[in-house]
């Protein structure tokens, strides 16, 4: 986000991730096109996708960011959702793919609930913008 300074994901920690879009989604309020689902984690086409394949990974846990990690439920969900990644690559049909997580304003993360970009399915360039 241009013109972001550093400090501002400090602004962005007083959204409540209880309050995004994500939650919603999470509560099966908005709908997805899901990818695949258990106890921990949540995984769903990006409504915007940026490549052909793009998935939403996220921990059904609220938590707005790397930088709120704090919990031993959440350390727990983010391990558990990393071991899970190439699996649900694969149910896109694809094993090589790049994940990105975009933290606070500077970062450009729009969605205060923390989420991991899986992207793939076309040769990726390197390194990003
Ligand atoms: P961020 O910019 O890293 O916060 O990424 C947020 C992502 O959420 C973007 O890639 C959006 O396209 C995606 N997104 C926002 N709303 C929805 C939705 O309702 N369904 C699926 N993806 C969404």
């Amino acid at each position: 986000m241009e013109g972001a300074k550093p400090g501002a994901t400090e602004a962005a920690n007083q959204i409540d991730p209880k309050d995004t879009i994500f939650a919603k989604i999470v509560a099966g309020t908005i709908p997805c096109k899901k990818v695949y689902e258990d106890e921990y984690c949540l995984a769903f086409d990006d409504i915007n996708p940026v490549a052909p394949v793009h998935v939403m990974v996220i921990p059904k846990h609220p938590v707005s960011g790397v930088g709120n990690l704090a919990t031993e439920q959440d350390k727990k969900a983010m391990g558990h959702i990393m071991a899970k990644i190439h699996h649900i690559a694969s149910l896109k049909g694809i094993d090589s793919y790049r994940l990105v997580v975009n933290e606070g304003v500077q970062a450009q993360q729009s969605v205060r609930w923390l989420h991991i970009h899986l992207i793939g399915g076309r040769q990726l360039a390197w390194p990003p913008g």
